[in-house]
């Protein structure tokens, strides 16, 4: 177990990350009890105790068996020990490895602090950018329909979605691009090609589910796992970096504004915000996520998703999403 000095809550990001990863012991003198995230490595995972996460954060911490739930006026996370599921604000969400226990303490991994929790509690710690240009890639197309439930192909519904969201992204005053705006076959290359070539702020990759069980239902948000973490319920670790790494701490936000919008607009279950090496969200070079916007397996879902009302939720909800990610990031005008 060490001890560290995370900053003072004003400091930038950069200091906090560099005195979690820092090496060697911090000078004493500028320790203080109260300011410290003690850490500790367990097979291989760096945890934080989460007791300090809280404090950190100026947030209560509570523990009862195995749930530890955080709080704040705010916010309020719940955790469940040797979990990967947790709740932030409500919404269902991810980590990349269980929360631990030493002693009495519960334990948070690093990486879900720093690339996924903490982006989202202070969004103000995350670099400005600008998010005037949206890439939209509508999921499938041409030979490839994707899932078909009653004859209705994903395909279809992913175009007919994406075209909404842009006809209004639009109106909103941002530059659309789409990477098919017809019923066309695109490779995965292509996509991610396309999106090197037009160079967007943001993507987004709009599809819909399908399972065997037809009582699956839901919407659930994806973004790309962080480098040397497994993906979201189930083990295939992502072993080096990729592009879409690069905006590990964007996309969380991202995620959690998109599943938070979706929900509150459709009233649909909420399969939660998942982390997964999809290859158009791990290749490109900008913030992105791919959205699973209701189950064509379910009759239910599928029914909403062939309905113009319910599409205008589900798109209002997605371009709310953005122009929130969009006025949060925005770049001090001066
Ligand atoms: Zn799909």
């Amino acid at each position: 177990m060490s001890r560290f000095l995370p900053p003072r809550p004003w400091l930038a990001l950069a200091a906090l990350l560099i005195l979690l990863v820092a090496a060697g012991p911090v000078p004493v003198a500028a320790q203080t009890r109260k300011q410290s995230i003690r850490y500790l490595d367990l097979n291989k995972v760096r945890y934080l105790y989460l007791k300090d996460v809280a404090r950190f954060y100026g947030m209560n911490c509570h523990t009862a068996d195995k749930q530890t739930v955080l709080s704040s006026r705010y916010s309020r996370l719940v955790l469940e020990q040797d979990s990967r599921l947790f709740q932030l604000n409500g919404v269902k969400a991810n980590l990349s490895f269980p929360i631990a226990k030493k002693g009495s303490d519960m334990l948070l991994a690093q990486t879900d602090f720093q690339d996924f929790i903490d982006p989202i509690l202070r969004p103000a710690t995350i670099p400005k950018r600008k998010v005037r240009h949206i890439m939209l890639d509508p999921g499938h197309g041409g030979k490839d329909t994707g899932a078909i439930s009653a004859k209705v192909a994903e395909k279809n519904i992913n175009l007919l979605l994406s075209r909404r969201i842009a006809a209004i992204l639009r109106k909103r005053g941002y530059k659309v691009t789409m990477t098919r705006t017809s019923d066309q076959t695109l490779t995965l290359q292509q996509r991610v090609a396309a999106m090197k070539k037009y160079q967007p702020d943001l993507f987004l990759s709009i599809h819909c589910n399908a399972l065997d069980n037809s009582s699956a239902k839901g919407i659930e948000t994806y973004i790309a796992n962080p480098a040397g973490t497994p993906s979201s319920g189930g083990n295939v670790f992502a072993k080096k970096a990729a592009p879409g790494n690069a905006f590990n701490r964007e996309n969380a936000l991202l995620a959690s504004l998109l599943q938070n919008q979706l929900l509150a607009a459709s009233k649909a279950v909420d399969c939660g915000i998942k982390r997964k090496q999809f290859y158009v969200i791990r290749e490109v070079s900008c913030p992105a996520a791919l959205l699973e916007l209701g189950f064509l397996s379910n009759a239910e879902e599928r029914q909403l998703l062939l309905q113009s009302m319910y599409q205008d939720k589900l798109s209002v909800a997605v371009c709310d999403a953005v122009q929130k990610f969009e006025q949060t990031l925005a770049p001090v005008q001066k």
